[in-house]
């Protein structure tokens, strides 16, 4: 198989000390429902093939480790710091999962060489870097993330931990439902009043790409720091897996890490 290539953000891509990409379908092992490249170890799919697939992932980033969440949509945030937190539940190749996982939707970190993971299928995953005091953090934010400002909560926490200034921060908005098909008939019930002017005017469809830019920019976040892939995974699941339109389907990933600039 050729190499993977895995998408990545333009305004990203301008930094050394950075690797990062979104991985699309192309080039995994995976077959039938979950063709290609899912990292998904909990959508049905055979574990030996998805920890395959993880592995491809990770020598096609030059990373060692990584770390996968237990996503629950929830707004947990795992704040790694130390060389143990890193340690203890780093997945570094191996066949099952690691002893220890996080249950968290974010993550921070300014360990080097230690990719974290978020793994979607409409929901976007939000790749965040500071480059004056080189932290990163990934962000999980699915409709009900949006609802609970997952990424504002994740922007305070880059600060309050880590000192990060917000208009130092870049942000990479993964490829995710769009505006074309974020349908939401009970948005009465589901949906907060104060996200009704994201919706399409005549239709229940909301515009949750604007929604995470507008909160990246609430909490400091300049416009122009915030790059968004604007791929629809509904539309494009060629390319992505997109739990709408197909209930049964793997899972992509978001990958971002430091790399030690010595070695
Ligand atoms: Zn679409």
């Amino acid at each position: 198989m050729a190499a993977l290539k895995p998408l990545t953000f333009d305004h990203l891509n301008a930094f050394p000390g950075l690797v990062h990409g979104v991985f699309s379908r192309a080039g995994g092992y995976s077959k039938d429902a979950f063709s290609g490249l899912n990292i998904g170890l909990s959508t049905g799919d055979d574990p030996d093939v998805v920890n395959r697939n993880r592995r491809r992932m990770l020598s096609s980033l030059d990373l060692t480790r990584v770390l996968f969440f237990n996503q629950v949509h929830g707004t947990d945030i795992a704040v790694i710091k130390s060389e143990k937190d890193a340690a203890d539940a780093a997945w570094e190749g191996q066949g099952g999962a690691p002893s220890k996982i996080f249950k968290a939707d974010a993550a921070v970190t300014n360990r080097k060489d230690l990719g974290l993971v978020i793994q979607v299928a409409d929901c976007q995953a939000v790749v965040l870097y500071d480059p004056e005091k080189e932290v990163i953090a990934n962000v999980h934010s699915g409709w009900r993330g949006s609802v609970d400002n997952i990424l504002g909560r994740c922007i305070n926490a880059m600060v309050t931990q880590f000192g990060c200034t917000p208009a130092n921060i870049r942000a990479g908005i993964s490829p995710s439902l769009g505006p074309c098909c974020a349908q939401f008939m009970n948005y009465k019930q589901e949906i907060p009043k104060s996200f009704w002017k994201y919706k399409d005017k005549d239709r229940p469809y909301f515009d949750f790409w604007q929604i995470s830019r507008d909160q990246l920019g609430a909490y400091g976040v300049l416009d122009e720091h915030i790059e968004t892939m604007g791929l629809c995974t509904r539309c494009r699941t060629d390319l992505f897996y997109s739990f709408r339109a197909n209930k049964v389907t793997g899972r992509f990933a978001a990958v971002i890490a430091l790399k030690n600039k010595d070695e």
